[in-house]
């Protein structure tokens, strides 16, 4: 039997008929150093990784892919695999080995009636979005349209709905897995319970989902949502009075914060544009009056710079931020969770975003609560249920010569902010270099991880993630 902790990273070194007989019982396609489409194949969203796998297996099915985890375990390869390609640390690929890339497979079909849809892991948030609300319905997904449905529901997944119909996990039904043996499994609360509890925050660690069924709610289509944006000087009073204000929100209402350099949005007058700000994100997932009587407050937090606030499709809402975040750029995330933001919290981000290293980086704090808090930390992987706010440091710039000050920054500025934060993390924000907080991104259900990671995974196949790693196995990466 092959040992699996000694897995080869070089596909690119396989025996040519092997890789020819793998190939010819594709129905996706096989990609090779060399190919046309190879560099764009392996590029993700953050262009800090940049790594050259050996092949990339472009599924086009269920059957590809368990065709692909069975050529991995044969030859004893590293894999990695792709939804979206938008993870930070950069997982989707790896050097040498084999990428199972899940990008072509984007269907979302939605049973109106029945309020379900049905995914597959190539899908974006976008994709499915749209597919969702030409029924008037949504599921809660994250802020940024083209990142993968896969990665962020397997991490947890939150966003303006979370509120209202909790974190994207809480609204899985079901999903189909390929796990590391090759065999395609359905998880749900009455099959494989347990392999379902895992998959529900546990990323990629239990196998390759192959597609996911959501619940999924009445949204819009037009929602009240838009930006409140404030002068920097009032930074202290506004995110005082926003904290306070949070105490009497309803569900329905959720209020992201944003501080950053003004880009040059057209309703802030143009003296504004490049300087410091910090930005209210508002959206009201119900009547657009109600909302609107609402969030009168929030304008009287201070003086604002200007806003725009109205009326909007759902779906155009769920892509105000792309072209802030786009790909291409590079980027280095740290990240935080907060049960309560303490005057020290605010002082420290006032003073780190007071001195933002690039016209692009940003602190966001990203409000969760209302019913993703109603779930028990222990209902399934994703434990973190007090969490009120996580907060990303979205370092971003554009050229290497950057690195240095940009992440110095960023890491200087999560220490100054930790004695503030519960000690937690989402951990889909994780970068490369955190794997000393993977116990921290799970808390109490770490040791319930790693014991299925032992059933499901013990030789640690699946690996190239926020790795859980199962009792008899350190798989070197
Ligand atoms: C700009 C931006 C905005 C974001 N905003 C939010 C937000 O609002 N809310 C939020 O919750 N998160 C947010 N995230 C974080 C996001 O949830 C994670 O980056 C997530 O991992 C992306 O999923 P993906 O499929 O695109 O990534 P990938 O990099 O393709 O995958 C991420 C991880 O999941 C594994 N994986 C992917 N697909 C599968 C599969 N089918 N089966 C098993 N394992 C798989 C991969 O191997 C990898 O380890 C944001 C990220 C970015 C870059």
């Amino acid at each position: 039997m092959v040992d699996q902790r000694v897995r080869t990273k070089v596909a690119t070194a396989l025996d040519e008929a092997a890789v020819a007989e793998f190939e010819a019982r594709l129905r996706g396609q096989l990609i090779r150093p060399g190919d046309a489409e190879y560099d764009q194949a392996r590029q993700i969203w953050n262009a800090m990784i940049d790594r050259r796998p050996g092949l990339i297996v472009r599924c086009a099915g269920a059957a590809d892919v368990q065709h692909a985890v069975a050529f991995v375990r044969d030859h004893n390869l590293l894999v990695a695999v792709r939804g979206g390609g938008h993870n930070i640390a950069g997982n989707a690929v790896c050097d040498d080995g084999l990428v199972i890339d899940l990008s072509q497979m984007r269907s979302v079909r939605v049973d109106a009636k029945a309020r379900r849809a049905s995914v597959e892991p190539g899908a974006t948030l976008g994709d499915f979005d749209r597919e969702a609300q030409t029924f008037g319905l949504a599921t809660p997904l994250g802020i940024n349209s083209t990142t993968g449905v896969a990665g962020l529901t397997l991490g947890g997944g939150f966003g303006w709905l979370s509120r209202k119909h909790g974190m994207t996990i809480d609204n899985l039904v079901s999903a189909d897995v390929v796990t590391a043996d090759g065999k395609l499994v359905r998880a749900s609360e009455n099959e494989n319970s347990d392999l379902f509890w895992a998959i529900r925050g546990g990323g990629g660690n239990f196998g390759i989902v192959t597609s996911f069924e959501f619940q999924l709610h009445p949204v819009g289509p037009e929602v009240l949502s838009g930006l409140i944006v404030f002068p920097f000087d009032q930074a202290k009073s506004v995110l005082t009075q926003y904290r306070d204000f949070l105490e009497t929100m309803p569900d329905e209402l959720n209020v992201w914060v944003v501080t950053r350099q003004a880009p040059p949005l057209p309703f802030l007058p143009a003296e504004v544009h490049g300087k410091e700000i910090v930005a209210f994100a508002v959206f009201y997932a119900g009547d657009v009056a109600v909302g609107e009587k609402l969030i009168e407050a929030i304008r009287r937090f201070g003086t604002p710079h200007g806003e725009h606030v109205g009326p909007q499709p759902y779906t155009a809402w769920q892509q105000a931020f792309d072209p802030l975040l786009t790909p291409g750029a590079r980027n280095y995330w740290k990240s935080h969770n907060f049960t309560q933001l303490s005057d020290g919290a605010i002082d420290s981000i006032i003073e780190y975003a007071g001195k933002l290293p690039s016209p692009q980086t940003e602190i966001f704090l990203g409000l969760i609560g209302g019913q993703a808090s109603r779930v028990a930390p222990d209902a399934m992987a994703y434990s973190h249920r007090d969490t009120k706010w996580a907060m990303n440091v979205h370092g971003r710039w554009e050229t290497a010569a950057e690195d240095e000050r940009c992440i110095a920054w960023a890491r200087e500025f999560f220490d100054k902010s930790a004695p503030y934060a519960t000690g937690g993390v989402y951990v889909n924000f994780l970068t490369e270099e955190e794997t000393g907080r993977i116990g921290a991104a799970y808390g109490p259900n770490y040791q319930r991880l790693v014991a299925l990671k032992d059933k499901y995974d013990p030789t640690n196949l699946f690996h190239m993630n926020q790795n859980i790693k199962p009792t008899n196995g350190a798989t070197p990466r």
